[in-house]
C-alpha cells in the first residue's frame, strides 16, 4: 500500500525532498544548500550539475530519514524556482553554462532591444501576460546563445535543449541522455515570455525575435499527469513523476487558493503574491503579471495575477552574509525587537532593480532617512518593514486589478516564522495576516499535483480540507500611523530610480 506523495522542491538557496501523507502533514524532509555564484555586478548563477547531484541526495536522504522505500511512494511532483536557464547538450548531458538565475540582471540590454522593435516594454504583454523585464527565461537563453562559444550552431543543429529547473531535474530524473523526457508545464512556460497564454503553445513569433531554435524548447504538458518514471537505481525508481508547478504556482495550490478571489503571499527569497483568477486571464493595469495558475490533466487552465518582489528574505542574508551584521537570520528579530520603530529609516532593496508594481531595471538599492540616532536595531527594523512595505505595494495594485479588496492575506515561505514582521505586516496592510499548519506549501503544492493525477487524491475538496490556520494576526496599528509610513516608504522608493543606464 503506498501511502505516501514525494515532492522535489528545487528552489533558490536550496533543494528539498519532502514526503507527505494523506492528510498533507510533512512525514520527512532532506535539504541541500547549493552556491549561488555572483560573477558581476547583477549576475547570479546557479551549477546546474550540483543542483542535481543534490537534488539525488536529497531523494535518497528523504526516504532514508523516515525509514521508508520507493515501494511506499506513490508518485512524485516537481516544483522550482522558476526562469532560472539552463542550456544543455542533449548527446552529452553537459550544460553549455551555468544556470542563469531569476534575479539577474544581465539580459538588461537585450530586453530594451527588444523592446526597441516596437511597443516598448508591453511588447509582448498581450501575448504572454508579462512586461519585458530581465526576470524572465527567454531572454537569458538568448543571452547564452549570443555568449557562449559555439552554443547557436549547435542550438541550430538541434543539439541542445532549454529548460528552467523543473524541465532539468525531470529530464535527468527520467534518464538523461538515455531517453530522458524533455517537458515542462504551463505555469513554467508561463515565465519564459514565450509562451501564448491562450493556446499554452510556444509562440514561434517571439522565440524568432528572440533568436531561440523552437527545437530547443520542451513540449508543454499539463501540471498534473504521469510524464514519465524515475529512471535510476536507486532511490524513487520507477516511481511515477505525475505533477510539475513553478514554486509560486505550487504554494497557491499548496494553500488551497483553488477559488477565483483567493490568494496566498509566499515570503522567501523574495516574495510573491498570486490571486487565483479562475478560467479569466485578467490583464494587468498595475504592474502585476498574467499567469498561469495551474492546469489539472484536461481541465481547462486556471489563471492568476501576481505581484512579483525580487528581495526580501535575501535581504536578510545580504545583512547575514555581507554586513555580518546578524549571525543568523532568526537573529534579525531579536536586533528589531531592540526599538520601539525604525528610527526614520527605509531601505529599498533594489538589488535587481525593481519588480512589481514598477518593473524598472534601472534601479538600485538605497537606505534613507539616516540620522546619528539610527542604529543596528532600526536597521534590522527597516530590512524587516522593507519586505511588508513591498506587499502593501504589490496588494494594493491587486485590489485595483481585480476590483474587489481583498480580506484577509493567507502567508507561507521561510520569513513567516518572524512574528514581528507578521504583525507589522497585518499593520501595513489593515487586513488580517493567517499562517496555515502546514508553511511547506511549496512542496505540499507540487505534492498535490502528483497525487492527483495517480488517483492518491481524489478531489480537489480533499485538498481544501487538508488545509488548517495556526496563526492569526489581526491589524493594530491607528490610521495615520499607516498612512504616514507608507508615504515615506514611497517617497525612499523615488529615490533608488535612474541609477543606472
Ligand atoms: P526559498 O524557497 O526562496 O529558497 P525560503 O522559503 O526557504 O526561501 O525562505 C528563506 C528566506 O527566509 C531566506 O532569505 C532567509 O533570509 C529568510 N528567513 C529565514 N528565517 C527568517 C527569520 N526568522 N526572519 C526573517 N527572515 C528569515
Amino acid at each position: 500500500m503506498t501511502q505516501y506523495v514525494a515532492a522535489i522542491d528545487q528552489g533558490t538557496t536550496s533543494t528539498r525532498c519532502m514526503i507527505f501523507d494523506h492528510s498533507g502533514r510533512v512525514v520527512s524532509v532532506d535539504q541541500k544548500e547549493h552556491e549561488q555564484i555572483f560573477p558581476k555586478a547583477g549576475w547570479v548563477e546557479h551549477n546546474p550539475m550540483e543542483v542535481w547531484q543534490n537534488t539525488r541526495q536529497v531523494a535518497a536522504g528523504a526516504l532514508a530519514k523516515a525509514d521508508l522505500s520507493t515501494s511506499d511512494i506513490a508518485a512524485v511532483g516537481i516544483t522550482n524556482q522558476r526562469e532560472t536557464a539552463v542550456v544543455w547538450d542533449k548527446n552529452t548531458g553537459e550544460p553549455v553554462y551555468n544556470a542563469i538565475v531569476w534575479q539577474d540582471t544581465r539580459t538588461d540590454k537585450i530586453v530594451q532591444e527588444l523592446g526597441a522593435l516596437g511597443g516598448g516594454q508591453e511588447r509582448y504583454r498581450p501575448k504572454v501576460g508579462l512586461p519585458l523585464a530581465t526576470y524572465f527565461s527567454g531572454p537569458k537563453v538568448r543571452w547564452i546563445l549570443d555568449n557562449v562559444e559555439g552554443a547557436r550552431e549547435k542550438a541550430e543543429a538541434g543539439d541542445l535543449l532549454f529548460g528552467n529547473m523543473d524541465t532539468w531535474v525531470l529530464w535527468n530524473m527520467t534518464g538523461g541522455t538515455d531517453g530522458g523526457v524533455h517537458v515542462t508545464d504551463p505555469t513554467n512556460a508561463s515565465r519564459t515570455m514565450l509562451m501564448d497564454l491562450d493556446t499554452l503553445q510556444w509562440d514561434s513569433g517571439i522565440a524568432a525575435d528572440m533568436g531561440i531554435p523552437m527545437s530547443m524548447l520542451p513540449e508543454i504538458r499539463s501540471s498534473s499527469e504521469v510524464y514519465g518514471q524515475v529512471r535510476e537505481r536507486g532511490a524513487l525508481a520507477g516511481v511515477a513523476i505525475a505533477g510539475i508547478l513553478g514554486d509560486q504556482q505550487a504554494a497557491t495550490f499548496g494553500q488551497a487558493c483553488l477559488s477565483p478571489g483567493e490568494a496566498k503571499n509566499t515570503y522567501g527569497t523574495g516574495n510573491f503574491m498570486l490571486l487565483n483568477t479562475g478560467t479569466e486571464k485578467v490583464m494587468s493595469e498595475n504592474g502585476l503579471l498574467t499567469t498561469v495558475c495551474y492546469k489539472i490533466g484536461d481541465a481547462a487552465p486556471v489563471y492568476a495575477l501576481e505581484g512579483s518582489i525580487a528581495v526580501t528574505g535575501s535581504l536578510v542574508q545580504w545583512l547575514r552574509d555581507n554586513l555580518g551584521m546578524i549571525g543568523s537570520a532568526a537573529e534579525i528579530e531579536e536586533h528589531a525587537r531592540s526599538v520601539e520603530d525604525n528610527g526614520g529609516a527605509y531601505f529599498v532593496p533594489a538589488f535587481s532593480g525593481l519588480f512589481a508594481p514598477y518593473w524598472r531595471s534601472d534601479a538600485r538599492g538605497a537606505i534613507v532617512g539616516l540620522t546619528r540616532f539610527v542604529n543596528k536595531g532600526h536597521l534590522a527594523r527597516a530590512v524587516l518593514e522593507a519586505t511588508a512595505f513591498q506587499t502593501r505595494e504589490v496588494l494594493d495594485a491587486m485590489n485595483a486589478d481585480s476590483g474587489v479588496d481583498l480580506t484577509a492575506l493567507k502567508v507561507d515561505g521561510g520569513m513567516v516564522v518572524n512574528e514581528l514582521l507578521m504583525q507589522f505586516q497585518a499593520d501595513i496592510l489593515g487586513v488580517p495576516v493567517i499562517r496555515p499548519v502546514v508553511a511547506e506549501t511549496t512542496a505540499l503544492g507540487a505534492a498535490y499535483a502528483a497525487g492527483l493525477a495517480v488517483g492518491f487524491w481524489k478531489t480537489e475538496d480533499e485538498i481544501r480540507e487538508n488545509w488548517a490556520q495556526d496563526k492569526q494576526w489581526e491589524p493594530q496599528m491607528d490610521e495615520a500611523r499607516r498612512t504616514s509610513e507608507y508615504a515615506n516608504w514611497k517617497k525612499a522608493v523615488t529615490k533608488t530610480f535612474d541609477w543606472v543606464e
